[in-house]
């Protein structure tokens, strides 16, 4: 026993011998080509460390701040992101009202799902929300962050560049920290899926068993700029690329719907620095897209940051047919609705973990 207790003490030693400063990244959430080549090391010096030691929940080193616009309200918001304690999940506090207001990331607390997923204090849509959540979600998610506090000054998330890599930018700026607590993962034991519409209309979301986090998604877009796109995108969470091939991909939108929006006060902070603009025929943005298959590509980010409102990261595969936050959210309830469906696991020894769950993105 004593044996095993030096091993573990021995372990954690080299876990902050792995550390380092934190590299250079750019304003797209990319590392310079010398930064990363320093974190794959420290990748792989700390997994390595992991091995008989639990797989720890994490939440931020020091806290970081954001400005921005809300991409609907168009309002200017500020962030502010702070470290949590174990367990304690993810929660928005909104201070800008008189007494500010927490609202915990819960499957129960989501209150809209139209253009955006919203949360309110038990889902109360009379209730003070947060709007626009998913893509910060999706950025934690990414990270592996468990705990956060956010502390917010209007009703909606700053859009930034319409992606998740400013909110990975900012995350990793603040740093990483290993908590004394285990992880627990939501681990599928069967299949869940939702369904809705008919024929042309219909759409799918489904979660099932998978040693691992995989996602697989098709839009079914008939628009010529989209059409030379992949529609069809596959995203092994385990394999670490998250950043890489997801984080950037940025919303969407067609400019045959803004009218619709703006009549709806919908919108009104979007514009081409944070939206990909199609017309009836093109993509507008100048600099063209940041991937082949950018459309799909953020209908993923937008699924892991809507799923990561069960408050744990999940161990299955989800699929999904022109799904979106309505079909995910509702994924989430028939999924939590049903325990039978699923067990909540953590690993004593990380090493024991699904392949690449247990260190999505280094800690410093
Ligand atoms: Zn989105």
């Amino acid at each position: 026993m004593l044996f095993g207790w030096q091993a573990v003490q021995r372990s954690g030693e080299r876990a902050s011998g792995a550390r380092g400063p934190l590299p250079r990244v750019d304003p797209q959430g990319l590392p310079t080509p010398q930064a990363a080549e320093r974190v794959e090391r420290a990748l792989a010096a700390r997994t390595a460390s992991y091995n008989g030691s639990m797989l720890a929940q994490r939440t931020l080193k020091s806290l970081t701040r954001a400005v921005g616009v809300g991409v609907h309200g168009g309002h200017r918001v500020e962030l502010t992101l702070r470290p949590a304690p174990s367990d304690s999940g993810i929660v928005f506090r909104r201070v800008d009202l008189p007494q500010p207001v927490n609202i915990a990331v819960r499957s129960d607390s989501v209150c809209d799902t139209r253009m955006a997923t919203a949360l309110s204090p038990g889902g109360d849509p009379g209730a003070p929300k947060v709007n626009t959540v998913e893509h910060l979600l999706s950025a934690c998610a990414g990270l592996g962050i468990d705990n956060l506090m956010i502390d917010i000054t209007a009703e909606e998330v700053p859009i930034l560049d319409g992606s998740a890599a400013s909110f990975v930018f900012l995350l990793q700026s603040a740093g990483i920290e290993l908590q004394d607590a285990p992880k627990r993962f939501l681990r599928m034991r069967r299949t869940i899926e939702v369904r809705e519409g008919e024929g042309a209309s219909l759409k799918w979301a489904r979660l099932e068993p998978f040693d691992g986090y995989k996602l697989t998604f098709e839009i079914d877009f008939d628009h010529p700029a989209v059409n030379q796109t992949g529609q069809h995108v596959v995203f092994d969470m385990g394999s670490g690329q998250y950043k890489r091939e997801i984080a950037r991909a940025r919303t969407f939108g067609f400019t045959r719907d803004v009218e619709m929006m703006r009549s709806r006060g919908l919108g009104l902070g979007g514009s081409l620095d944070n939206v990909v603009v199609v017309d009836d025929y093109k993509v507008l943005n100048s600099d063209g897209l940041r991937y082949g298959d950018e459309f799909a590509k953020h209908k993923i980010l937008d699924a892991i940051g809507d799923l990561y409102v069960i408050g744990h990261p999940l161990i299955g595969a989800y699929s999904a047919f022109k799904s979106g936050h309505a079909l995910n959210s509702k994924l989430v309830r028939a999924v939590l609705a049903d325990p039978s469906c699923y067990d909540i696991v953590s690993f004593d020894d990380a090493s024991t973990a699904p392949a690449g769950l247990a260190d999505l993105a280094p800690a410093w």
